[in-house]
């Protein structure tokens, strides 16, 4: 009866996933999912959480890069992976864009997840191939005016940021550019640094070094007001460069598979929040551009909350300009 009893324990701790005393299971790494190629912004910012978090976890945390589908493909991944805490994911704003974008969403947003909570703000840099022939806002919005039907603008797929950012530039410009899709704006930034295309929106956890290095050029910031980083400090706003109105910051968030016990989603938040206080992981993301989260929106059901709002902000934007996957 005893023994009965005890595996009947056994076979619901199994069927639930793990519990706070099986949390971290002992030489088993909890692995980040970044639903983009490896190198670029969100991988950037997984890597620089993996090293900060792995202390409070008290076990090794690595990433995992599964790409493709503007995010969609890794989110789907993580909504069906086991509930023990051991795979987490980093998304962007892309949670909360994929809804209105695909129709066919093989996950529900905000039914599938564990929401552990924000990690940052970034903003966004609007930047060009080197050998463009324009050297600020002004000139890049004639050589535009200029070259319509020859644009191409890279992003990393329907659901990325540098989408969300391309669509808004291409409707406040009224001007239609060929938008060629990536697995992550890493290799996006490779063709744009071979000049294969001309422009992207990308945030400053990838374009930073680059602009420094003049290795792209950089035309505009597309906070409403101007950054303080400084590689970054001189750019425009798109705003005060005459697109009224025009404001997108990236925010990046860390969830759990849907099911994964409380417990261990509040350790996973405790290491979280120990990671955003940590000076090094906060000096290497200001140096980025970013702005590590110091409000409750760092608490799970703060996030969601922000999450659910930004889906209705979102949506509406681009049902109107129409664009979707099926
Ligand atoms: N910056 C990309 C985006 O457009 C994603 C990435 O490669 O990290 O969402």
């Amino acid at each position: 009866m005893k023994k009965l009893f005890a595996l009947s324990v056994l076979a619901l701790v199994t069927l639930t996933g793990a519990n706070a005393a099986d949390f971290p299971i002992k030489d088993k790494p909890v692995t980040i999912v970044v639903p983009f190629a490896a190198g670029g912004p969100t991988d950037r910012v997984a890597r620089d959480l993996a090293e900060a978090m792995r202390k409070p976890l008290g076990t090794t945390v690595v990433v995992e890069n599964v790409a493709g589908a503007g995010g969609t493909i890794g989110a789907n991944k993580v909504a069906k992976a086991p509930q023990d805490g051991h795979t987490i994911f980093l998304h962007h704003i892309g949670m909360a864009t994929s809804p209105a974008l695909y129709r066919k969403l093989p996950y529900n947003t905000l039914e599938d997840f564990e929401y552990l909570g924000m990690v940052n703000d970034v903003p966004m840099t609007l930047i060009g191939r080197p050998t463009l022939p324009a050297n600020n806002y002004k000139e890049l919005a004639t050589w535009i005016e200029q070259n319509k039907g020859k644009i191409n603008l890279g992003n990393a797929g329907l659901g990325a940021a540098s989408h969300l950012c391309g669509l808004m530039f291409q409707s406040a410009l009224k001007v239609d550019m060929t938008t060629v899709p990536y697995k992550g704006t890493a290799p996006a930034m490779n063709d744009l640094m071979g000049g294969q295309i001309d422009l992207l929106c990308d945030q400053t956890t990838n374009t930073t070094g680059q602009i420094e290095g003049k290795t792209v050029k950089a035309f505009a910031v597309t906070t409403a007001k101007r950054l303080t980083t400084p590689a970054l400090k001189d750019l425009p706003t798109l705003q005060e460069s005459g697109l009224k109105g025009f404001e997108v910051t990236i925010w990046h968030g860390l969830y759990a598979p849907k099911g994964t016990p409380a417990d261990v989603t509040t350790q996973i938040n405790k290491a979280l929040k120990a990671a955003l206080k940590d000076p090094e992981f906060i000096k290497k993301q200001q140096a980025l551009g970013a702005v590590v989260v110091t409000d409750k929106r760092s608490d799970p059901a703060e996030h969601k909350k922000f999450v659910a709002a930004e889906i209705a902000k979102w949506g509406p934007v681009i049902q109107a300009a129409g664009v979707y996957a099926d």
